[in-house]
């Protein structure tokens, strides 16, 4: 795994001992990390949902291939593009555009797209794509095209449990589509879930580590919640604090690390997006799909915020950030990745 070596970063024995500590003394040592890096401003990005076809089947998801009760579609380029335009003109400056693997979104389309969005916003909106892993000369394409950064978490670092998690597919296939991202010259954004079945503490610390390897531009931790389509109906849910903790981990190991306040956070506890962001998260992503197609997009149970507009989420969101103390930034917010910092925790 490549690796630009531009800060410290903690060690195994470190990270072990900062998993220890109470949340209260953890938590504070990670927000006034994010505070010296990121100051008090929160980036917003547009998330839009554009697609809930897939070819995967991964145990954990709701929109899984085998899943025949998910009531299926796929946002047309013009949609796409209408979404992006109001984004735009409400202020927004980066578009998390997401998927699952749709074999119709061709890279074809989708370097179309980013070239299509640029356009219309005259270069000044940031695009990130989602939608699984493609090849070096996919990821080129689309980066020559005109996006700015990829996400694809790699969900976890245990191999056992990647592999049958994610029915089949290996995590060194997943790391290597990371590799290639990287090289093509798109920022890097991954990340994990926690609390899955046949996780053990251990996993935490090894998701941490892996997550500093990568060094990650970008980084999300989302709570796993059981989807009752799935194999994996029956799990246990594990406590939102499990989530915080990685989450302050994931800050004291990368410090310039954008890291978003996750949806899945807020749909498992209603103040779960406050709690990480007073973890040391630093982005929120309003869902801006249009509010027709966001019931059809649960890769678990219980989202939050699917009956109405992500605009009209902002106001609400603003009121979140300003409950912690921080404040919103329309900015473009992109990889603090040049910026070469020591830092001593
Ligand atoms: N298809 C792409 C992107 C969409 S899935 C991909 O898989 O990379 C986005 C993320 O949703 C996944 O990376 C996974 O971490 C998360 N996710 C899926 N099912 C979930 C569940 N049941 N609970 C919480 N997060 C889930
Ligand atoms: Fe498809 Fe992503 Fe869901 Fe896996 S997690 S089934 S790749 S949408």
């Amino acid at each position: 795994m490549s690796s630009p070596a531009f800060l410290p970063q903690l060690t195994e024995q470190e990270v072990r001992a900062l998993a220890q500590l109470p949340l209260e003394d953890l938590t504070p040592r990670a927000h006034a990390v994010s505070l010296e890096y990121h100051g008090t401003s929160v980036f917003l990005r547009g998330l839009i949902e554009a697609t809930n076809h897939c070819a995967q089947n991964c145990l954990y998801c709701g929109i899984r291939r085998n899943n025949a009760k998910v009531r299926r579609y796929r946002l047309s380029r013009e949609e796409i593009l209408a979404i992006v335009e109001r984004g735009f003109a409400f202020g927004f400056r980066t578009f998390v555009i997401q998927g699952g693997e749709d074999p119709c979104y061709t890279t074809e389309f989708l370097a179309s797209l980013c070239e299509e969005i640029k356009n219309r916003t005259a270069g000044k909106a940031a695009i990130t794509l989602s939608f699984g892993t493609k090849s070096l000369a996919a990821y080129r394409s689309l980066a020559r095209a005109g996006a700015d950064r990829y996400l694809m978490r790699f969900e976890t670092a245990d191999p056992v449990l990647h592999e049958k998690l994610r029915n089949g597919n290996s995590l060194a296939s997943r790391l290597k589509a990371l590799d290639c991202i990287r090289e093509s010259g798109l920022q890097v954004g991954s990340g994990f879930m926690v609390g899955l079945p046949g996780e053990t503490e251990e996993t935490l610390i090894q998701n941490i580590m892996l997550a500093g390897k990568i060094n990650m531009d970008m980084g999300g931790v989302g709570p796993f919640i059981p989807h009752p389509d799935t194999p994996l109906r029956c799990a246990v849910q594990k406590p939102i604090e499990l989530a915080i903790r990685a989450t302050a981990l994931l800050r004291l190991m990368l410090p310039h690390c954008h890291i978003p306040a996750t949806t899945a956070a807020g749909s498992l506890d209603p103040l779960g997006r406050e709690k990480m962001l007073a973890a040391g998260a630093n982005v929120l992503m309003p869902n801006i799909t249009t509010v027709e197609h966001k019931k059809d997009y649960q890769l678990y149970p219980g989202k939050i915020c699917i009956d109405e507009s992500g605009f009209q989420c902002v106001s609400c969101q603003a009121m979140r950030i300003a409950s912690v103390g921080l404040s919103i930034s329309w900015d473009r917010g992109d990889a603090l990745r040049l910026k070469e910092r020591s830092h001593v925790w």
